[in-house]
């Protein structure tokens, strides 16, 4: 058990800087002793919800929390920290037997081994908690056996279901849950979060804006290289445009860089370019692509534009979906398509 407890266990038990309302909250009714048995943490994702359950688990079963804050010294924090606190349990995605990827979905089996968890007493004194994320991820027969966990719950024992898609939930899950909202965070709270996480010379404003507002996005984007995948896209496409580089080479350049993530930032420019188009209106989230958003806006119409836009989105759904459709392919008809309404 204890490998699947790490990712949470492995968090520093503190919530981030956007965080501090719905932590406010749960430390009031935790006072009144009025903290709700199943809680749903809710909201966009990439804000950090996981760790905000990891937090708080945390702190429930910590002997000596102070000022909000498990202690991180007493013998709960340790156990908690070395993934291996008995009063704790995390259904989460498995990994297949390849050793690979994960499940897709969340099973059966993983509530009833959870349920019969929670009927046991708590092995050291006060809470337990579990935590299943992402609680979208439960298959219906996984959901229908925790809807019974939910009808009769077990006293001293908190559930956090965390999720960015609650509309996927059963509605009676639902309505057995108190709902803690997470929502993207005003940049003055996540700007100077940010500034820290992120090397020099990124600009976090920028960064932030590009991630749409989610400041774990922007830190897990530096990591992986996304701000240079990023500029050899855009740098390829003003290439495309000048008739230096030929559809077929920037086609290939794309799938190998990851199409998915290329046809997302391409729906990004091209709403910058509606943005500074005929309306002339709102600032461009891409400021650093400002060059080539003027280009465009100035050679396509608005119909163009709208047309190139609704077709990204529908290559998107069809790189996302299961049909797995032949991506270079797909890719050289996009890009065709771009140029000529560029030229
Ligand atoms: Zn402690």
């Amino acid at each position: 058990m204890a490998e699947d407890l790490t990712p949470v266990a492995d968090t520093v038990a503190d919530v981030f800087p956007w965080q501090q309302p719905q932590l406010d909250k749960i430390l009031q009714l935790l006072e009144l002793n009025k903290l709700p048995h199943a809680m749903l943490l809710c909201g966009p994702g990439h804000l950090g919800k996981r760790l905000f359950a990891g937090a708080i688990a945390s702190l429930l079963l910590c002997q000596a929390p102070a000022g909000g804050r498990a202690c991180r010294e007493c013998s709960g924090c340790l156990l908690f920290r070395a993934g291996s606190h008995p009063d704790l349990w995390v259904v989460k995605r498995e990994l297949r037997e390849n050793g690979k990827d994960y499940r897709k979905q969340l099973v059966v089996d993983q509530i009833r081994d959870l349920i019969h968890w929670a009927t046991q007493t708590a092995q050291r004194s006060g809470y337990k908690v579990a935590i299943i994320h992402p609680a979208e991820a439960m298959n219906t027969q996984a959901a229908n056996a925790l809807l019974k966990c939910l009808e009769e719950p077990a006293s001293n024992t908190i559930l956090m279901l965390v999720t960015d898609k609650p509309a996927r939930l059963l509605p009676t899950i639902l309505s057995r849950c108190q709902r803690v909202e997470f929502s993207l965070p005003a940049p003055a709270l996540a700007l100077p979060w940010l500034a820290e996480q992120i090397p020099g010379g990124a600009d976090p404003e920028l960064m932030l804006n590009i991630a749409g507002g989610a400041p774990l996005a922007v830190v897990e984007r530096v990591d992986d290289g996304f701000l240079e995948r990023r500029e050899t896209l855009y740098k390829g496409l003003m290439q495309l445009i000048d008739g230096q580089v030929p559809v077929w080479d920037l086609a290939a350049l794309i799938v190998k860089q990851g199409s998915e993530e290329a046809m997302e930032l391409m729906i990004s420019l091209l709403e910058d370019v509606a943005r500074c188009g005929a309306a002339g209106q709102g600032p461009v989230l891409n400021s650093d692509c400002l060059q080539v958003i003027e280009l465009l806006s100035r050679r396509w119409s608005s119909h163009q534009l709208f047309g190139l836009h609704d077709r990204a989105l529908q290559e998107l759904r069809a790189l996302r979906g299961t049909t797995n459709p032949n991506e270079t392919l797909l890719m050289e008809a996009y890009l065709s398509a771009f140029v000529r309404k560029t030229n």
